[in-house]
């Protein structure tokens, strides 16, 4: 018997709250929640790799890194975990409906839940950001009615209040906080990053390691700087490059748009004390002009609203415009 090694950042409530269980006692059936760019991900692939670990060892989250099943897992091609990438858009297109692509279709879903464990443990089914059409939650919905003994699906969500509550109510939810600054910042120094450089990217993350790594990378940090202008200029009413919003930065920009909304209705209702997400642009939201705060909620959901409007086919501009109109004085 091994303790075994467990490495994922923060995450201190799911450790507590898996630590506790037995293999027997596991519910058939997970939703991570929490923010994006935290390790829900990373959570459920090193989970899955310890229930797939074939040492033995004391605890049920843990791994010994070296055997024939953590080998497999590192790879990617353990026959026992199903894995699908991304955002997953389970099922057909909607009518009318916005989905840009399928990366599962909802019978894959179904078949890899119903396959037979090959090295006759768990077996694990992982879906990052799933998005479930009806049809797609229909037929998922057979397999909660009676789920497979050895079938353990894993399910991210940054957004669950997207899920079909027939799904969700179906899930045990386990919810992922934000990362602290120095749990980034030791990440980040681990993986090589200079001192600097790694506490500027923290404090810019919002605690998420995701936008603490892009944070690092020129070329997002001058688009989102672009973002967070263009926002400052459009919350006065002066006229803005909106550039930023091109298909491919449209997602990241509108990201930094809400967050800094979000800082503004925080300073708004909790003055000069309130914790930022953006802390980089303190000074720059401390001197925004207030704003009264049922407002400033409104102009969240309508950021809201673009953000969805955006995985549609309506132009990056557009959009953008959308956004500007619900952040101009007078609303
Ligand atoms: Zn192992």
């Amino acid at each position: 018997m091994i303790d075994g090694t467990f490495a994922v950042a923060g995450a201190a409530g799911p450790i507590a709250f898996f630590s506790n269980q037995r293999l027997e006692s596991l519910s058939h059936a997970y939703l991570f929640s929490g923010p994006a760019g935290v390790g829900k991900k990373t959570f459920a692939l090193r989970f899955a790799q310890s229930l797939l670990c074939v040492t033995p060892k004391t605890t049920l989250l843990g791994y010994c890194g070296t055997c024939s099943g953590c080998t497999r897992v590192v790879a990617g091609v353990h026959p026992d975990l199903y894995v699908v990438e991304g955002q997953v858009k389970i099922g057909d297109r909607e009518s009318g409906g916005g989905f840009h692509e399928e990366e599962a279709s909802a019978r894959d879903i179904v078949r890899q839940l119903s396959m037979h464990s090959y090295a006759g443990g768990k077996r694990i089914v992982i879906l990052g950001d799933a998005d479930f059409t009806r049809e797609a939650a229909n037929a998922l919905l057979k397999f909660f009615e009676e789920p497979p003994g050895n079938v353990l699906l894993l399910v991210t969500s940054s957004t669950p209040g997207r899920l079909l509550a027939t799904i969700r109510s179906r899930l045990v939810e386990v919810i992922f906080a934000r990362l602290t600054e120095a749990e980034i910042v030791a990440l980040l120094a681990a993986a090589g990053t200079e001192p600097d450089e790694a506490a500027r990217a923290a404090r810019i993350a919002g605690g998420s390691i995701a936008r603490a790594l892009e944070a690092l990378d020129p070329e997002t940090g001058a688009l989102r700087d672009a973002a967070a202008e263009w926002f400052l200029a459009a919350v006065r009413g002066a006229e803005a490059d909106a550039s930023w919003a091109t298909r491919p930065a449209l997602e990241d920009g509108l990201t930094t748009i809400k967050t800094l909304a979000r800082d503004w209705l925080a300073l708004t209702v909790a003055g000069d004390g309130a914790p930022l997400l953006a802390r980089d642009r303190a000074g720059d939201l401390r001197a925004l002009p207030p704003r009264d705060p049922a407002a400033l909620v409104r102009t969240l959901a309508s950021i809201g609203d673009a953000e969805r409007i955006a995985r549609t086919n309506v132009t990056p501009a557009l959009v953008a415009e959308f956004v500007r109109m619900a952040l101009a004085p007078g609303r």
